[in-house]
């Protein structure tokens, strides 16, 4: 059996703003296995990704907080980790990538000494051996004429090549997990499709586990071995890859997979779109809170969380449907 490098459990974070407590992720569990790669999927403010900088604690305490849980990385519960003692973390054991690299990476600072600079704080090195190191490393992540490009600025590479710099200094410290927060997003389809195999690639040659957070699907299906899908702050779904997108069970899992355009789809029709907004996370409804959006809602759904029912062992989903008393109900 493989180690677990990142264990989640019922984490609950939130947010104090002028309006009131912004409940952004409200208990949230799951684990990673050393090697694995598991996608985290929902739609833009559903908490993945305040989900993920909560592993690195980048959330600026006040006004964010961790009300509840726990985050375990590598057996040590890391919430109430001092600040001193994260930054020995961040780079070494966990690295993130973001999907805008210009907020990461200095404009004013060559490319190879941003690298090495990790490379010295993480592995010890020295100036020179760290800059030949980043070469190595621009190498790694496939850009090619490294050897010139090491001294070139962030303003001087392309968006696929930023984000390529970005992954390189990622993995410099050769963390045991990598966060990716839709590292592909603002890519073209070529680019991001080299990326991904990119970061498959960098996953099977170092064992390196890797958290996707991402809205599509499709980038999920590509890379994860592992799939969890989140809803207003909790998630609804999880399973193995090939489990999820053969036997989705969660209504909101139905309406994402749906929405993804097919090969062969008539392109004189509208794609298929979940209707409704998500529920404010600041007034969240009782209930399911996917209840307003679902065609499937019953009189349960309004008044009781749904508890999540085990399809399998590794199958889990979070919807009264699979109460053994419920309709049945095709997707
Ligand atoms: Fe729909 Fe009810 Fe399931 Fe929520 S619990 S997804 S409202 S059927």
């Amino acid at each position: 059996m493989k180690d677990i490098i990142l264990k989640i459990e019922n984490l609950k974070v939130s947010f104090q703003t002028d309006l009131g407590l912004v409940e952004a992720v409200r208990g949230v569990d799951f684990e990673i296995e050393e090697g694995e790669a598991m996608a985290l999927v929902g739609e833009s403010g559903c908490g993945k990704s305040v989900t993920a900088q909560s592993v690195l604690k980048l959330h600026p305490s006040p006004p964010a907080g961790i009300d509840e849980g726990h985050i375990i990385l590598q057996g040590k519960d890391i919430v109430n980790m001092p600040e001193y003692e994260m930054k020995k973390i961040r780079g070494k054991i966990v690295s993130m990538i973001f999907q805008d690299p210009m907020t990461s990476l200095d404009p004013t600072m060559i490319i190879g000494k941003q690298i090495g600079e990790v490379l010295s704080l993480h592995k010890g090195m020295g100036k020179k051996a760290a800059f030949n190191k980043a070469k190595d490393l621009l190498s790694q992540v496939r850009i090619a004429n490294a050897e010139k490009r090491a001294g070139q600025y962030p303003v001087e590479f392309s968006g696929g090549m930023r984000q390529r710099a970005m992954i390189g200094m990622a993995i410099a410290g050769e963390p045991k997990l990598l966060i990716a927060d839709e590292p592909t997003t603002a890519l073209d389809v070529t680019i991001q499709a080299q990326i991904i195999d990119l970061l498959r690639a960098i996953q099977r040659e170092s064992n390196m586990a890797i958290l996707m957070i991402t809205h599509d699907l499709g980038v999920a299906a590509s890379i994860a071995q592992k799939v969890a899908v989140m809803y207003a702050g909790k998630i609804v779904e999880t399973a193995g890859a090939n489990e999820l997108f053969h036997d989705p069970r969660h209504p909101y899992t139905w309406g994402l997979m749906n929405s993804i355009p097919q090969k062969n789809q008539d392109k004189t029709r509208d794609l298929s779109i979940i209707k409704g907004k998500p529920p404010l996370l600041i007034d969240v409804p009782k209930g399911c809170s996917f209840a307003s959006r679902c065609k499937y809602c019953m009189r349960i759904c309004r008044k009781e969380d749904p508890v999540t029912f085990e399809i399998s062992d590794s199958h889990k989903c979070a919807c009264w449907l699979l109460h053994p008393e419920a309709p049945k109900a095709e997707p």
